[in-house]
C-alpha cells in the first residue's frame, strides 16, 4: 500500500495519546455516573470538573461555564436555537451572521427565519467580515449576533474584537456568539480576544475522539438565562444540555486540550510555515493552479483549485495516490442536494468556480516532503 497523506485536519485529526489514556481511564477505573453520592461517583464528579478546567483554560477563559455536548454542531444549535427560545416572545427579532457560515449554524439560521425571525447575513468577500455592513445590520431589534471565528473552508479568520465593538455599541442586549471549531487552540479566540458571549468548540478538531464538543458561556448568560435548554432532563450542564455526561469523550476532551494548549504556538508557527511553503512550491510549479487567499489566514487551512476541473475530481484523483483532502465540507457531503459551497461563493468565487475549490488542511504530523508530493500530483 502507498503510504497515505492525510491532509484533511479540519475535518478530523487522529487521536492524540494522550485522550486516549484519559478516554480509557474514565472507561475503566473512573466508571461511575458522576451525578452519584457515593465515593466512586464523587471520582467520576471530580474527573468531569477537572475536564472542564482543562477545556476552559486551553480556551483562555478565566471565568464563565463550559457546556458539554456531543460536538460543534449540538454547541452552535443550542447556542443559536437556545437564544431563539429564550427570546421567543419577541416577534419580530433580528439575528446577524457571516456569510458562509457552518452548517451547524446555517441550518438552524434557516429553521428560525421560517419562523419568522429575521436574519441578516454579512458579506465576507475576500475572507474579511464585512464590518460597515455588520454596523448597518446591528440596531436594537436584534438580539443574537453569530459569527465564525475561523471559515472551516477558506481559513479566513475574522476579526471579532471588532466585531464585538459594534454590537456592544450598537445592540448592547445582544449575545454575540462565535463557532469556534477551527479556531481553537490554532488562532486566539479566548473571551478575551472575541469579546464573545458563547463560543463553540469541537473535540475532533484536537485530537480527542469524535462526538464530544462544548459551548462556553459567559457568566451573564448563564446569570440572566440568556438561552434555554434544548435537552431538558435531569439537570446535568447547568441544566442547559442534560443527560448523563459522555464521561469517555469528556475526559479525552480535557486531556487533549491540556495537552495541545502547551503546544499550540508551536504548532501554529509550524502550520503556517508549511502552507506558505506549499504556496510558494504551487506558484512556482503549477500555473493552473488557483489559490484562494484570505485577508487574515489561519495557519492550517489552504483553499485550492485547479481552474474548470470539479474539485470532486482532483479529490478522487489525490485519494487514488495516497493523497487525502477535502472537497467542500465534509459535513455538506450527506445533503440531499450538494450545493456549490456557499463559503467560496461569499469569497468571492462564481458557484462555478466554487464548484472547483478543494481544502488542504495541516496538522502536526504533516511535513515538506509529503507537500512535496501533493505539488508534484497537482502539477
Ligand atoms: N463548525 C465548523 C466551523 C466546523 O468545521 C465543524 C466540523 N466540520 C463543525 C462546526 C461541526 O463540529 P462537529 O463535527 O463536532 O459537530
Amino acid at each position: 500500500m502507498t503510504k497515505e497523506i492525510y491532509f484533511d485536519h479540519s475535518a478530523t485529526t487522529p487521536v492524540r495519546p494522550e485522550a486516549l489514556e484519559a478516554m480509557t481511564e474514565a472507561a475503566t477505573a473512573c466508571y461511575a455516573n458522576p451525578s452519584s453520592g457515593h465515593a466512586a461517583g464523587r471520582r467520576a464528579a471530580a474527573a468531569l470538573a477537572r475536564a472542564r478546567r482543562q477545556v476552559s483554560d486551553a480556551l483562555g477563559a478565566r471565568e464563565g461555564e463550559i457546556v458539554f455536548t456531543s460536538g460543534g454542531t449540538e454547541a452552535n444549535n443550542l447556542a443559536i436555537l437556545g437564544r431563539a427560545a429564550a427570546k421567543e416572545r419577541f416577534a419580530g427579532g433580528r439575528i446577524v451572521t457571516s456569510a458562509g457560515e457552518h452548517a451547524s449554524v446555517e441550518e438552524p439560521l434557516r429553521l428560525l427565519e421560517a419562523r419568522g425571525f429575521e436574519v441578516v447575513r454579512v458579506p465576507t468577500r475576500g475572507g474579511a467580515l464585512d464590518l460597515d455592513a455588520l454596523a448597518r445590520a446591528c440596531d436594537k431589534r436584534v438580539f443574537l449576533v453569530t459569527v465564525m471565528a475561523v471559515n472551516n473552508e477558506t481559513g479566513a479568520v475574522y476579526d471579532l474584537a471588532a466585531a464585538a465593538r459594534i454590537v456592544r455599541e450598537r445592540c448592547p442586549d445582544a449575545l454575540l456568539h462565535t463557532d469556534a471549531t477551527q479556531a481553537y487552540l490554532k488562532v486566539p479566540c479566548s473571551p478575551a480576544d472575541t469579546g464573545a458571549d458563547m463560543i463553540t468548540l469541537s473535540g475532533h478538531k484536537i485530537g480527542a475522539p469524535k462526538g464530544v464538543g462544548a459551548l462556553w458561556l459567559s457568566p451573564a448568560v448563564k446569570k440572566t438565562r440568556g438561552i434555554a435548554p434544548r435537552a431538558l432532563g435531569g439537570g446535568q450542564e447547568a441544566g442547559l444540555r442534560c443527560g448523563t455526561e459522555n464521561m469517555p469523550g469528556i475526559c479525552a476532551f480535557g486531556a487533549a486540550a491540556e495537552a495541545g494548549a502547551r503546544e499550540a504556538a508551536e504548532a501554529a508557527r509550524a502550520a503556517d510555515d508549511l502552507r506558505r511553503y506549499l504556496i510558494d512550491r504551487i506558484h512556482e510549479n503549477c500555473r493552473d493552479v488557483l489559490t484562494h487567499l484570505p485577508a487574515r489566514p489561519a495557519p492550517h487551512i489552504l483553499s485550492l483549485s485547479i481552474r474548470g476541473l470539479p474539485g470532486e475530481t482532483l479529490q478522487n484523483f489525490l485519494s487514488s495516490r495516497g493523497v487525502y483532502v477535502s472537497s467542500g465540507s465534509a459535513c455538506s457531503a450527506n445533503a440531499k442536494t450538494p450545493r456549490a459551497s456557499a463559503a467560496m461563493i461569499a469569497f468571492g468565487l462564481s458557484e462555478a468556480e466554487a464548484r472547483t475549490a478543494v481544502r488542504v488542511s495541516l496538522g502536526a504530523s504533516n511535513t515538506r516532503e509529503e507537500a512535496d508530493v501533493l505539488v508534484e500530483l497537482l502539477r
